[in-house]
């Protein structure tokens, strides 16, 4: 299908980030889909920037109930080439003394999971990530997850990309959706690239999607684009496992060593023009 000015689909996505791209792939398995992103490529904003772990530190119980249902998915999931998406890469939860309660939360979460994991205090946090401060003001108590993965998202991105276009679905950028209205069981939708018309209307517009949500008539949720920071550091010499991904339940710990190469990924998270 080309999703040409005018274009009537079953589905218009807005948005091509990863959920944008994953529910259109699977929708076009189904209906004629076609897929909206306001940026020049996909994957601009935050699936583009995104670190990529796929860990149970992170959400709520909907959101973790998810994680735990697409782990699976991401073990089985290959590229487009045939290589694996996913690799087991370590995750670090790391509290202070007085942070002992919401330590002991996550590790319920990872027990309700069945997560694989190991209790680390002090000395054996330090020897798993020796750039962190130890002590009960400090990194003081962890949770050290051995089954999380690391994702390649690019690898993703182009496997969902691929499959919405073998099964006849299509990707518009340049196009940022200006207005939506539903007529008739009908969505209009109005982009800088042409009008699209379909019945259904997925909103995969990430922190936008409160936007969306405005021009649709729906309700809003409280999104708000917010900028985020994420250090790198490099495998330690002649470490078998790579560092663990680190991460606190409440507050970041203090780097210890100023010396060890950092580099901080901006988000750039703007808001989209009017
Ligand atoms: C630094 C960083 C690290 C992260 N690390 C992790 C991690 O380790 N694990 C994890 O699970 N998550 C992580 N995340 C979160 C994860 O990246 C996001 O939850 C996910 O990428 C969101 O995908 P999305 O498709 O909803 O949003 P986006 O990728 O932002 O896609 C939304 C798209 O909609 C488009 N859009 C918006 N408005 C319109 C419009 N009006 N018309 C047309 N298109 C529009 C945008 O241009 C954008 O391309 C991280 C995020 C960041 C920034």
């Amino acid at each position: 299908m080309g999703l040409d000015a005018m274009t009537r689909a079953d589905a218009v996505v807005i948005g091509g980030g990863i959920a944008g791209l994953s529910v259109a792939a699977r929708l076009a398995k189904e209906m004629r889909v076609g897929v909206l992103e306001a940026e020049v490529a996909c994957v601009y904003h935050a699936s583009g920037r995104s670190v990529a772990f796929a860990h149970f530190g992170l959400g709520d119980r909907i959101v973790r109930t998810l994680t735990a249902l697409s782990l699976f998915e991401f073990r089985e999931m290959e590229s487009v080439s045939g290589d694996p998406i996913a690799s087991v890469h370590p995750a670090l939860h790391i509290a202070r003394a007085d942070q002992r309660g919401e330590l002991d939360a996550l590790q319920e979460v990872h027990d309700r999971f069945e997560c694989a994991y190991e209790i680390l205090q002090d000395a054996e946090i330090e020897s798993v990530m020796p750039t962190l401060k130890i002590g009960p003001e400090y990194a003081h108590r962890a949770i050290l997850d051995t089954g999380s993965l690391r994702l390649d998202t690019d690898a993703m991105l182009q496997r969902h990309l691929a499959d919405l276009k073998a099964n006849g679905g299509s990707l518009v950028t340049n196009a940022p959706v200006r207005s939506t209205v539903r007529d008739a069981g009908l969505w209009s939708v109005e982009t800088l690239a042409g009008s699209f018309q379909a019945p259904y209307l997925v909103n995969a517009a990430g922190a936008w999607a409160d936007e969306v949500a405005r021009m649709a008539g729906v309700s809003t949720i409280g999104l708000q684009p917010r900028r985020r920071s994420v250090i790198f550091c490099p495998k330690a010499p002649g470490a078998c496992l790579p560092r663990p991904w680190t991460r606190h339940p409440v507050r970041l710990a203090t780097p210890r060593r100023k010396s060890w190469t950092k580099r901080s990924r901006r988000t750039g998270l703007r808001p989209l023009p009017p």
